[in-house]
């Protein structure tokens, strides 16, 4: 599993906590091929491994209200209602409460996941953790449930203010912003886009956007920038 970039850095330790964790996530969740797809195991220890990572530090009671991952081969071949950019679905009901927030089944397309740990910035395994994890407290907001001694105000100011700017820069040039810009579609696909960037890219979104990684970097419990091999010279 380590032949992605993005799993390039972690300590031996790391590794062994992310098989354990991958293992658990292949035990306890339910993985579907659909539209003709046959899952090997070998695809759905890439998708785990992926899945996992955000949550090294955080448990897999971080993912209790994810059961299902539904693989298609392609994102454009399915007729599903709420794909974004990214090759996601997005279905919840805002209505929902208590248990039914268990938000019906994660769809990944396999020709993103396969796009996925290459350390682009782009990662349609982790964008979709991502949005469970804002999901855990029952609101789809942008701001996951926080550790104590974290402040949701704070929090709220930091991502606001870096939303604004990325809305600015990217309506005088689209093409010219280094984060992908699909992230000011609303707060929520901010959070799952600055997470993709957190774990691909994390040295371009801590120069960008410093208060940002801080803050993600205290609820993920990693520093993923720690990880970067520099580059030679
Ligand atoms: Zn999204």
């Amino acid at each position: 599993m380590e032949e992605h970039p993005i799993l390039a850095g972690l300590t031996h330790a790391d590794l062994g906590r992310l098989r354990a964790l991958s293992t658990l996530f292949l035990h306890e969740k339910t993985f579907e091929g659909a539209d003709g797809l046959e899952l090997t195991a070998a695809m759905r220890e890439v998708i785990a491994v992926q899945a996992c990572l955000p949550i090294l530090n955080l448990g897999m009671e971080s993912f209790e209200n994810w059961k299902t991952v539904v693989v298609v081969p392609d994102v454009f071949i399915q007729e599903h209602t709420g794909y974004d950019t990214a090759g996601v679905v997005h279905e919840w009901d805002d209505d929902s409460a208590g248990e039914s927030w268990d938000t019906g089944p994660v769809v990944l397309s396999w020709k993103d996941v396969e796009a996925s740990g290459w350390g682009d910035g782009y990662n349609v395994i982790i964008h979709e953790a991502a949005h469970r994890l804002d999901m855990l407290d029952g609101e789809v907001n942008g701001r996951p449930a926080l550790h104590n001694g974290m402040d949701p105000a704070h929090w709220g100011a930091v991502f606001s203010a870096a939303f604004s700017d990325l809305k600015k820069k990217s309506s005088r040039n689209k093409h010219r912003v280094k984060i992908d810009p699909y992230a000011v579609e609303d707060d929520a696909e901010f959070f799952a886009v600055a997470t993709e960037y957190f774990f691909e890219r994390p040295t371009l979104l801590r120069g960008e956007y410093p208060d940002v990684y801080a803050l993600l970097a205290a609820y993920y419990g990693q520093d993923p920038a720690l990880r970067v091999r520099p580059s030679p010279g």
